[in-house]
C-alpha cells in the first residue's frame, strides 16, 4: 500500500509570472462558482458535467482544455462530499487550481515546476528547504495545488506517492493513553500534560468572551472590527493546538523508531455510538469526541506510517480500571480505585500514576494484539467485552 503526501513549496514568482498566476487563480475560481451555479445540483459526475458546460468554461474564462476540465472535476468532486453531508456546494471561496499529470510538471535537476496558466506554461523555481527536497527527490509526482496564502505568496501543493518502509518486526510495544488527565502518556512513563494548552485555551476562551459582548454592542466600526479579530484569533489557536499536536506525535513516534517498538492505542471508532455503555467519564469522553484529539490519532497514524513503525489499536473497554500489574480490573466505580491523578489496586497493591497504568495496560494488550496468532488474554477480553460482563476475564485470583 503506498501513501500519498502533500508536500507545500513555495514558488519563486517574478511580477509578470504573478499577474498569469492570478489571473488563472482568478478565472478558475469563477468558472468554478459560475459551473456550481449553471448546472443542476444534482449532477455529480465530471463527465456529465464536462458534457453540459466544458465550451462554455473555455469561452467565458480563457482556460485551457485541461484546466477545463480540472473545473468539471473539482465541482463534482465537492458536490460529492457534500451530498454525503446532505448539503449543498454553496460557493467556492478559497483560490486554488488544481493540476494533473498533462498541465503540470516537476523537475528535479534544477527543482523547478511547470504550471499551465491561462497566458500558456510557465516555469518556477521551488523556494524550498531540505525537508521538501528529501520528500521530492525521485518522485514522479502526478498531481498538485496550486494555492495562494494570506500574505500573497504562491506555493504549489504537490502529491507525491511514497511506499512506505516496511513495518519493523518487533515484540516491544509502546502503549499510548491519549486524553484522559495529560494529553497523552506512554508506558515508558513520558507525559505530555495539558497545562500549558489549557493556560494558552483559557487565555483565548476569556478573550474571546470580551469580544464576543464587544461585538454586540457598541458602534458599528466596533462590532465589525471584533468580529475580524475573534476570527484571527480562532486561526491562532487551530494552529496552536496543531503545533503541540505535532510535536507530541513526533516525539512518540521517534521514540518507537529508536527503541524498536510497535505502539498500541485505543481503539475508538464508534466510541460516540458505544460510549454509553463504556466505563468512561463525561470529561474522558469529551476530550475523546474533540477535533483536536482526533487530530493527534491522525498524527500518531500518518507519522508511523512514514516511519515504518507499526500502529496497533486495542480494545478500550476497562484500560483505566485495569491494574496493569495483576490484571485485575475494579469494575465498581463506587468504590473507585481511581482518585484523579492516582490509582491504587486493591488486589496486588500497586499504586501509582492512573495515567501510566492505562498506557501500561494498553501495552500490554498492544504486545498480545501484535503477534500473529493472538492468545487468550486478547481473546478473552474481547468476547467479554461483547457479553458487556462487568466481571474481569484478566483477573488471576
Ligand atoms: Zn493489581
Amino acid at each position: 500500500m503506498s501513501q500519498v503526501l502533500t508536500i507545500s513549496c513555495k514558488l519563486k514568482v517574478s511580477p509578470s509570472q504573478a499577474a498569469k498566476l492570478d489571473a488563472t487563480l482568478e478565472a478558475f475560481g469563477q468558472a468554478l462558482n459560475w459551473v456550481n451555479q449553471n448546472t443542476p445540483e444534482k449532477v455529480a459526475n465530471a463527465v456529465k458535467l464536462q458534457s453540459l458546460c466544458y465550451r462554455e468554461i473555455r469561452a467565458r474564462f480563457g482556460l485551457s482544455s485541461n484546466l477545463a476540465q480540472q473545473v468539471c472535476r473539482r465541482v463534482a468532486g465537492a458536490r460529492k462530499v457534500a451530498r454525503q453531508r446532505n448539503r449543498p456546494v454553496k460557493e467556492f471561496k478559497r483560490r486554488f487550481v488544481t493540476y494533473d499529470a498533462r498541465i503540470f510538471s516537476f523537475r528535479e535537476k534544477d527543482w523547478t515546476v511547470s504550471l499551465t496558466t491561462v497566458e500558456g506554461r510557465e516555469r518556477f523555481e521551488l523556494a524550498i528547504g531540505n525537508y521538501q527536497r528529501g520528500m521530492l527527490a525521485g518522485s514522479n509526482p502526478k498531481a498538485a495545488t496550486l494555492v495562494q496564502r494570506k500574505d500573497g505568496s504562491y506555493y504549489i501543493q504537490i502529491c507525491v506517492e511514497k511506499k512506505p518502509p516496511k513495518q519493523q518486526d518487533t515484540d516491544k510495544v509502546i502503549g499510548v493513553d491519549l486524553g484522559r488527565t495529560d494529553i497523552a502518556h506512554t508506558s515508558e512513563g513520558d507525559n505530555w500534560n495539558g497545562q500549558q494548552l489549557n493556560r494558552v485555551r483559557d487565555h483565548y476562551s476569556r478573550l474571546r468572551a470580551v469580544l464576543q459582548r464587544k461585538a454586540s454592542k457598541g458602534t458599528r466600526s466596533s462590532r465589525r472590527r471584533c468580529r475580524e479579530l475573534l476570527q484571527r484569533l480562532s486561526g491562532k489557536e487551530r494552529r496552536f493546538q496543531a503545533w503541540v499536536n505535532h510535536r507530541i506525535s513526533k516525539a512518540i513516534v521517534s521514540r518507537a523508531k529508536a527503541t524498536n517498538s510497535a505502539i498500541a492505542l485505543e481503539d475508538l471508532t464508534g466510541i460516540r455510538e458505544r460510549v454509553n455503555q463504556q466505563p468512561r467519564s463525561k470529561t474522558e469522553r469529551r476530550r475523546a469526541n474533540s477535533w483536536a484529539f482526533y487530530q493527534l490519532r491522525q498524527f500518531l497514524e500518518y507519522k508511523a506510517r512514514v516511519a515504518g513503525v507499526s500502529l496497533v489499536l486495542v480494545p478500550p473497554a476497562y484500560t483505566s480500571q485495569t491494574c496493569h500489574k495483576c490484571l485485575h480490573i475494579h469494575p465498581d466505580p463506587a468504590q473507585s480505585y481511581r482518585s484523579g491523578k492516582s490509582f491504587k489496586c486493591g488486589h496486588c497493591g500497586w499504586e501509582g500514576d492512573a495515567d501510566l497504568n492505562g498506557a501500561n495496560v494498553i501495552a500490554l494488550l498492544g504486545a498480545v494484539v501484535n503477534q500473529p496468532r493472538g492468545s487468550g488474554l486478547f481473546c478473552s477480553l474481547v468476547e467479554q467485552n461483547r457479553l458487556r460482563a462487568t466481571e474481569s476475564p484478566l483477573r488471576t485470583a
